[in-house]
Order: structure tokens, then C-alpha cells, then sequence
């Protein structure tokens, strides 16, 4: 299975992906974990390119575009033989993200956005997808009390941005209801991995 974890600034995912790969492993599931946009070298250099904080001169386009190409090259370097190899891969961010950020809120289009991401993913779309919402006052109060995280330019952009996200995500998670599965990430980190991992548990043993 290809799981993808979404969300906004501060939403825990990343906390909680970890959580969710030791229950995994002590269920005796083989497990990858990785994330977007990185996971492998070629990827972590895009990564580098698009989130440096200097670089404010980048089309908006052109971001999509590096979105794309580093997750068609982690996809076909890590992903795919990973699934092929009856893995389960958990993945910090995917298509998704591309749709709400870049998609919706930078207003590209999800149509436009969907389509280039296409090209890079063919029909590996996500088997399921853990979309963890929190409202953005409360999850970039998260990431400033946390500061050793990496900070980025976006994360200095206007609220109004996170709450375009955040409108981006939950318009594909009425769009795809069977896929994407709500997980209410305004709760403290335990009750919020409880939550993610009732909804995959029940998915992997359909
Ligand atoms: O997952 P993480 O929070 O580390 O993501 C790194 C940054 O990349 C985030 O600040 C997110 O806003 C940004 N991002 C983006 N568009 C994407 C994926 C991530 O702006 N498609």
C-alpha cells in the first residue's frame, strides 16, 4: 500500500508518521517511511532549491514543476520498489500537497496542478491518504513554540495562505471521500496517532 500523510504547518503528521511505523512493524508489517519533496539525493537537492528562503524570485509555476519532477524521481528511485517488494509505504506528504499548496492556495488550479502530476505519478495515486486538519492559528503557534524546526518561506507568509490550504484539503477530501480520510489534528499528539491509526488499521485489514 502507498499511504500518503497531508496536512498543514504544525498538524503533527511527521510526529505522528513515526508512531504509526513502529505500530506497523510491531504488527509485523514491512515498512518504509519517507517524505515529500525528498526521500532520496536528486529529491533533497529540488527540496533544497524550492523551500530556500531566498529565493523569492521563484515562478510559481516553476515551483509546481520542481514539485513534480522530485516526486517522479523519489517515486521511481524509493516508492515503487519498495511497493513491488509487498512493502507498505508511508509517505510525509504526496500529489495532495501539490494540489492544496500549489494548486488551490498559490490559485494555479488543482486542474493544472493535477494534470503535471499525472505525467510524474502515472496511476500511482495514493492507496489512502491520512489528511491531518488543523485549524493554522493553532498548528503555526505549534511550529513557533518548536524552534528547532526548519523554517521556511512559507511559513512566513500570510495566515490567510495556511487558510487557503487548509480550504484546498478539505475541497479534495470532499472531492475523494473514499481515499482521504480526516483526522482531527487539533487534539494532543496521543489522541491524534490513536485516531490515524484506527482509520489505517481498519484500512489494511479490509
Ligand atoms: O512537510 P513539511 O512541513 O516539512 O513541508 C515543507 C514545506 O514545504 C512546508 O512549509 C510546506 O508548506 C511546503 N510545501 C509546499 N508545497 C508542497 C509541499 C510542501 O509549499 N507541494
Amino acid at each position: 500500500y502507498l499511504i500518503s500523510l497531508e496536512g498543514g504547518e504544525g498538524s503533527g503528521k511527521s510526529t505522528v508518521l513515526r508512531h504509526l511505523e513502529n505500530a506497523l512493524k510491531e504488527k509485523g508489517f514491512s515498512v518504509v517511511c519517507t517524505r515529500e519533496p525528498g526521500g532520496i539525493e536528486i529529491a533533497e537537492q529540488i527540496r533544497t532549491v524550492i523551500l530556500d528562503r531566498n529565493n523569492v524570485k521563484m515562478d510559481a509555476r516553476t515551483e509546481a514543476l520542481l514539485y513534480a519532477a522530485a516526486r517522479r524521481q523519489h517515486l521511481v528511485e524509493k516508492v515503487i520498489p519498495a511497493l513491488e517488494a509487498g512493502t507498505i509505504v508511508l509517505c510525509d506528504r504526496y500529489i495532495d500537497s501539490s494540489l492544496a499548496y500549489q494548486g488551490y492556495a498559490r490559485g494555479l488550479g488543482m486542474e493544472e496542478v493535477f494534470s503535471i502530476n499525472k505525467f510524474a505519478i502515472d496511476e500511482y495515486m495514493p492507496d489512502m491518504t491520512l489528511y491531518f486538519d488543523v485549524n493554522p492559528e493553532i498548528g503555526l503557534a505549534r511550529i513557533e513554540k518548536d524552534s528547532k524546526r526548519e523554517i521556511n518561506r512559507l511559513d512566513e507568509e500570510s495566515l490567510n495562505f495556511h487558510y487557503k490550504v487548509r480550504e484546498g484539503y478539505l475541497l479534495l477530501l470532499s472531492r475523494d471521500p473514499e481515499r482521504m480520510r480526516l483526522v482531527n489534528a487539533e487534539n494532543d499528539v496521543e489522541e491524534v496517532f490513536t485516531d490515524a491509526w484506527e482509520t489505517l488499521e481498519r484500512y489494511i485489514q479490509e
